[in-house]
């Protein structure tokens, strides 16, 4: 494997993404296989560009801990990227599926997470 870049998992505001040189699959979640074909040896690592189109919204009303309590209501959205892949994120309470979005990234529960914004 090669080494990987770092992104906002690890304090860097970046999106990333692995694509399979196998098969063409993209996934999220890193692996250290292809979650669609199991190749071990061929995930290159891409950096996503934060543009998306809402799949899924749904409005969180209770917080799961004390460090989301400040937070509540807020909005978990699934995204689909430009890029091909789908991700959770935090975003803007009023979004609706179908919605155009960008990501941008906040502090939330002591921690900077990616919020998706409609694009204007
Ligand atoms: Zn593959």
């Amino acid at each position: 494997m090669s080494e990987r870049p770092a992104d906002w998992t690890r304090g860097v505001e970046v999106i990333r993404y692995q694509v399979c040189r196998n098969c063409g699959a993209k996934q999220y979640f890193r692996r250290n296989f292809c979650a669609a074909c199991g190749a071990t040896d061929r995930l290159a690592e891409n950096q996503a560009s934060g543009e998306g189109t809402v799949y899924a919204a749904s409005l969180v009303a209770r917080a799961a801990t004390p460090e989301t309590r400040a937070h509540v209501p807020y909005n978990i959205v699934l995204v689909d990227t430009v890029e091909g892949f789908r991700m959770m994120a935090h975003g803007d309470k009023d979004l609706a599926i179908g919605d155009r979005v960008m990501a941008r990234f906040v502090p939330f529960a002591g921690r900077v997470v990616p919020y998706f914004e409609k694009i204007k």
